[in-house]
């Protein structure tokens, strides 16, 4: 059975929006465009006109740099909608199920709200450092589980699925369920991406995104990367010109500075390593648990006065609740807001003591 019989039915027989014809150096009368343009020549494809209704450079980039075929990714804004696209594609509303590990990224829970899917969280403890159980993750599973979510590294807690317990999920739920890797912080882990492991596991998807270590938040870009068959099916449920002109030529032009993406990356990893050992020595932070992102999550003997104490000084950290009530995640920053940071901390420390 191919995995593409796990999408909702009315999606398996949707075919992409049929968009008007796009060819140069004929007179276009055919999409409704305004025949002029007032962007003053600034982008390669002027304003005026739709964008390509998929971005086809920018997937065959792409797809070279994350290690797949084109016809294995499509391009989207940001991992976000990525999320969004395969729980509308896989989860009929009101039957089908989700399964996911807690605490994660909040929007798989989001988007199964959209959508009326349900989702179960299984939960992961600070004294087994979050360990992502997959044993745990297949006792979740239900006959309707369609998705299987795995944040790795994982979104606050910092922690890596180890290879072969993926593929023991991937094996485990081989003809039932999609198993989707959010890579969206792999290039701060010091390991590959699992994108290889599609050679041999048929129900893997993996994302991945341009807004971290390549630091385009701000563009929306990201990818979903899976078997050719359910990548098709996704691109017919995304928007036709979903990425627009100057977001499509501003990474075009940006991506071709590969080193200074690689490089912020490595100096990301070596500030992550610094804040992680200054932030082990300060006494009120009774635990940094090891990361392979860039972020830490740090527990504190009361996080919300040294949260209220960061605001005063006009540093934004992040605070959860429930489960990670005492732990705050800190991003890392530059040289000198970690500085900042850690100047901070130190009065806090101070003010403390005396
Ligand atoms: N996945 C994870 C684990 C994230 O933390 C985030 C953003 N914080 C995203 C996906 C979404 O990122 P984007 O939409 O910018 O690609």
């Amino acid at each position: 059975m191919s995995i593409v019989e796990l999408a909702r039915p009315e999606i398996q027989a949707l075919r992409p929006y049929s968009a008007a014809e796009q060819v140069d150096d004929t007179v276009r009368l055919n999409a409704n465009e305004s025949p002029e343009s007032s962007d003053e020549g600034r982008f390669r494809r002027p304003l005026n006109r739709y964008p390509e209704v998929r971005p086809t450079r920018l997937q065959q980039e792409l797809a070279a740099r994350f290690g797949c075929a084109r016809d294995q990714l499509l391009v989207t804004r940001g991992s976000s909608e990525a999320i969004d696209l395969i729980i509308r594609t896989f989860c009929r509303a009101g039957v089908d199920n989700i399964v996911t590990h807690a605490p994660s990224f909040s929007m798989y829970r989001h988007y199964a709200d959209v959508q009326g899917a349900s989702i179960t969280e299984v939960q992961t403890h600070a004294e087994q450092d979050f360990r992502i159980d997959v044993e745990a993750l297949l006792a979740a599973c239900a006959a309707t589980t369609r998705l299987i979510f795995v944040c790795s590294p994982n979104n606050p807690t910092g922690t890596l699925l180890p290879v072969a317990d993926l593929e023991r999920l991937l094996e485990g739920r081989r003809q039932s369920s999609v198993v989707v890797v959010d890579e969206a912080y792999i290039e701060f882990a010091g390991e590959p991406s699992v994108t290889p492991l599609l050679e041999r596991h048929s129900n893997l998807l993996v994302l991945r995104t341009l807004s971290k270590a390549l630091g385009f938040a701000g563009a929306r870009c990201g990818a979903v990367i899976g078997p050719a068959p359910v990548v098709s099916m996704l691109n017919a449920v995304q928007a036709p010109y979903a990425l627009a002109t100057p977001v499509v030529e501003c990474v075009e032009d940006a991506l071709r500075n590969t080193e200074t993406a690689a490089a912020s990356g490595d100096r990301i990893v070596a500030e992550r390593k610094r804040l992680e050992q200054r932030l082990s020595g300060f006494e009120f932070i009774t635990r940094v648990w090891p990361s392979a992102a860039n972020f830490l999550l740090v527990k504190c003997e009361d996080a919300s006065a040294v949260m209220r104490h960061c605001e005063r000084s006009k540093i934004l950290l992040r605070h959860f609740g429930g489960e990670l009530g005492d732990c705050i995640r800190i991003s890392v920053g530059s040289p000198s807001e970690n500085e900042r940071l850690l100047q901070a901390l130190e009065a806090f420390a101070e003010n403390a003591g005396g």
